[in-house]
């Protein structure tokens, strides 16, 4: 997979989307502060998320509700991809662990893909591919690029 052709299917497979409004956003509704925090520092944005908001975001990608990880995704993606920054590159990095949840947040992860069609699933198997090509994610986070792929093997979508 590369850069060129993972972008066209970035392209295809997320669209920009509007931001899911209120507590549409989060994984939990009530009562968690986490969920909280996100909806308020998210406020600001509507379709695209600038940098300094995935910056903001790449610890708190277990937050989003299905919808609000669709609505993220399509920026995410393409700034990973497009930044291309081994140097500075959390946002990769994150998505990357957060693709490769542990036994424990699997069915969280599971619910959070709930609204993915299968076409994205395979969107995020193609990033994947491509991480696992590049010189640095596949010496970085080798481990953890297999075990996101074979996790997403078994997501149904
Ligand atoms: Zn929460």
């Amino acid at each position: 997979m590369n850069t060129e052709k993972l972008l066209i299917e970035i392209d295809k497979s997320f669209p920009f989307v509007k931001k899911p409004q209120g507590l549409e956003l989060s994984f939990h509704k009530d009562d968690c502060p986490h969920c909280y925090y996100l909806r308020n520092d998210m406020e600001k944005y509507s379709e695209q998320i600038p940098k300094d908001g995935l910056r903001w975001l790449h610890n708190e990608l277990s937050c989003l509700s299905s919808k609000g990880l669709l609505w993220v995704l399509p920026s995410l993606l393409r700034y990973c991809v497009q930044a291309n920054d081994t140097y500075d590159g959390l946002e990769t990095e994150f998505l990357i662990y957060h693709l490769s949840p542990d036994l424990k947040y699997q069915k969280d992860a599971i619910k959070q893909l709930s609204l993915f069609s299968k076409e994205q699933v395979g969107c995020l198997k193609m990033f994947l591919d491509w991480c696992k090509n590049h010189e640095h994610w596949s010496e970085y986070c080798c481990e953890e690029i297999s075990r996101a792929i074979m996790f997403l093997e078994g997501v149904n979508a």
